[in-house]
């Protein structure tokens, strides 16, 4: 006899049902019914966060002064432009080179050398427009991270711009299981990196390995795990977590499901769903 693992339900099921497809297991659990696998997955998602495991912290360097050890710029430069970005409320790398005073390549370089990454000064976005990683262009935007080349033995190059999201690596290391070789690009190159990414995989093309949608509703989120854990019949469910966002997939023979659930505006954890199914969906 199977058990549902929803205690307040409790329903039992003859093996003979449970091995005929009745009900889905997730994780090793058996669930009776949608519904059940749904109060699963709401509860699971309105849970304390359990934050991303993310790469080695790195020590803080500061910027400036990476950049005057290298020569990049003096002492004096370095001060108007702290000044300066005072009023202007840019980043030191930007203020600097809205001034004239240090190249892009310079101020990348320094920025990849302060976050422990490599760097790319140019990076032709067109070699993403077939999504090397197969990741949907949602999960590219909801990361702020690209994978630039297909994994080989488990890893990946992946391209962001400053500052790198660590935490948002954790959780694609977790969910992938590939591990993540950082690059960073200039701000102009990720916003062509987010327009091309993924823009040549159409009806021709194979399929990207997930579907990924992104929800800003919990009860939206639950149920749509639900119904790809059900389809499964048999799945595991994985979860990360960075800053404010949800992820999670759903994972069975031939199937991979992504959901990915924005928790800044779904923080509150009401039965009822009072937020707005906004859904956006590939
Ligand atoms: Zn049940």
């Amino acid at each position: 006899m199977a058990r549902c693992a929803v205690e307040t339900c409790g329903r039992w099921c003859p093996d003979l049902l449970v091995n005929r497809g009745i009900g889905a297991r997730v994780d090793d659990e058996w669930f009776c019914s949608r519904a059940c696998i749904e109060r699963m997955a709401r509860e699971r998602l309105a849970g304390t966060p359990r934050g991303a495991a993310g790469l080695p912290a790195v020590p803080h360097v500061r910027l400036g002064a990476l950049l005057t050890a290298q020569g990049s710029c003096d002492a004096a430069t370095l001060a108007e432009a702290l000044v300066a970005q005072r009023q202007s409320h840019r980043r030191l790398g930007e203020q600097l080179l809205a001034m004239g005073a240090a190249d892009a390549g310079t101020v990348l370089r320094a920025l990849a050398t302060q976050f422990n990454a490599r760097c790319l000064p140019t990076f032709d976005a067109t070699a993403v427009r077939q999504a090397p990683g197969g990741l949907s262009p949602d999960a590219v935007r909801a990361l702020g991270l690209a994978p630039i080349s297909d994994p080989v033995e488990g890893r990946v190059r992946v391209a962001c711009p400053a500052p790198v999201p660590r935490r948002a690596l954790g959780a694609f290391r977790q969910l992938t299981g590939w591990t993540p070789e950082v690059y960073l690009v200039s701000d102009e190159d990720w916003a062509a990196i987010l327009s091309n990414y993924g823009a040549d995989t159409g009806d021709t093309t194979p399929a990207p390995q997930s579907e990924f949608v992104c929800t800003t509703s919990l009860t939206d989120a639950a149920a749509r795990i639900a119904a790809a854990a059900a389809r499964g019949r048999r799945t595991t469910v994985t979860e990360a977590r960075w800053d404010d966002y949800a992820w999670v997939r759903v994972q069975g023979p031939g199937l991979v499901e992504d959901v990915c659930l924005a928790l800044a505006d779904a923080r509150t954890t009401t039965e009822e769903a009072p937020w707005p199914a906004a859904t956006t969906s590939r």
